[in-house]
């Protein structure tokens, strides 16, 4: 007789935000093959069908919705929509969002703002949803991880915005381990270091036109320069350290930061 051995996350449902895209994508997939029921919620709501019709010809459980995730009433709204079709929340992967390129005497309040409302407001928001779901069930407990960044630790130029977000993201994480442990939810940051997604892409001409330097010099020297082997980091790699953390046990892993670039950032 064969032993069937059931997948890490059977039966718990997982909303990932910006999982139209890149590297939220590749979590979905992941949380999918695990066992999970998985919300690919995003913007591009034909992104999102996509990548949840994917994962049903895998033979998973998914659904796309359109999420602004700094639209409050939008934000409460799919999460009861997902916790209705799937019957309740045990998993947020809170990872949407968006980069801009400025030095600060540039970056307009508009821009600053936007940064700000997509990782901090729908950080936020996106929690807010997910513990009312995830106290309601305490039994079953519950994960936040949130996508930070290696800018959660180091700073670079032109990323005012970017940088104080995934800071921020820190502070978060924290709190909800504290409020969260009483209740069985755990909480973490995922940093990667650079993934090659659209959003770094975008940056390779934009940083090379702000610094004067060639495009390959921004690869090699301003985003791979202070790896220990060269390499971008996969959206593969960070989607396991994600399963690995949403399937972990216990609280004896909260409130964490894990850094996946390549050695770029040790702490
Ligand atoms: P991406 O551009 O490939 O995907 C981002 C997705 O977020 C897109 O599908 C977009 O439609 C969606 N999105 C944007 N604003 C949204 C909103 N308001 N509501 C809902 N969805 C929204 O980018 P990516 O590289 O996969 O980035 C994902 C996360 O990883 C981001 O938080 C980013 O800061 C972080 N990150 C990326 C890198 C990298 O090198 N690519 C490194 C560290 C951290």
């Amino acid at each position: 007789m064969s032993h069937q051995t059931r997948p890490e996350l059977d039966g718990r449902v997982a909303v990932v935000t910006g999982a139209a895209s890149g590297i939220g994508k590749a979590i979905a997939t992941t949380l999918a093959r695990a066992g999970a029921a998985v919300a690919i919620a995003d913007l591009d709501l034909n992104g999102a069908r996509a990548v949840a019709g994917d994962i049903e010809l895998e033979g998973g459980r998914a659904m796309g919705v359109k999420m602004d995730v700094a639209d409050e009433a939008g934000v409460d709204r799919n999460f009861d929509a997902v916790a209705a079709k799937f019957g309740g929340i045990d998993i947020l992967i809170s990872n949407a969002g968006i980069q801009i390129v400025n030095p600060i005497e540039n970056f307009s309040f508009a821009d600053w703002r936007k940064v700000l409302a997509v990782h901090l407001d729908g950080a936020f928001l996106t929690t807010r949803a997910a513990l009312r779901y995830m106290y309601r069930h305490e039994a079953r407990g519950g994960v936040i991880i949130y996508t930070g960044s290696v800018h959660s630790h180091e700073a670079s130029p032109l990323k005012s915005a970017y940088v104080a977000a995934k800071h921020g993201l820190l502070g978060l994480a924290r709190v909800v381990a504290k409020e969260g442990a009483a209740h069985g939810v755990r909480s973490h940051v995922v940093c990667p270091g650079f993934v090659r997604t659209p959003l770094v892409d975008k940056q390779i001409p934009e940083q090379a036109r702000e610094k004067g330097i060639s495009e390959s010099e921004v690869i090699s020297k301003v985003m791979l320069g202070e790896t220990v082997d060269g390499q971008f980091t996969t959206v593969d790699e960070v989607a396991q350290t994600v399963l690995f953390l949403a399937a972990f046990p216990s609280a004896a892993l909260t409130g964490q930061s894990i850094i996946v670039s390549h050695g770029w950032h040790m702490q």
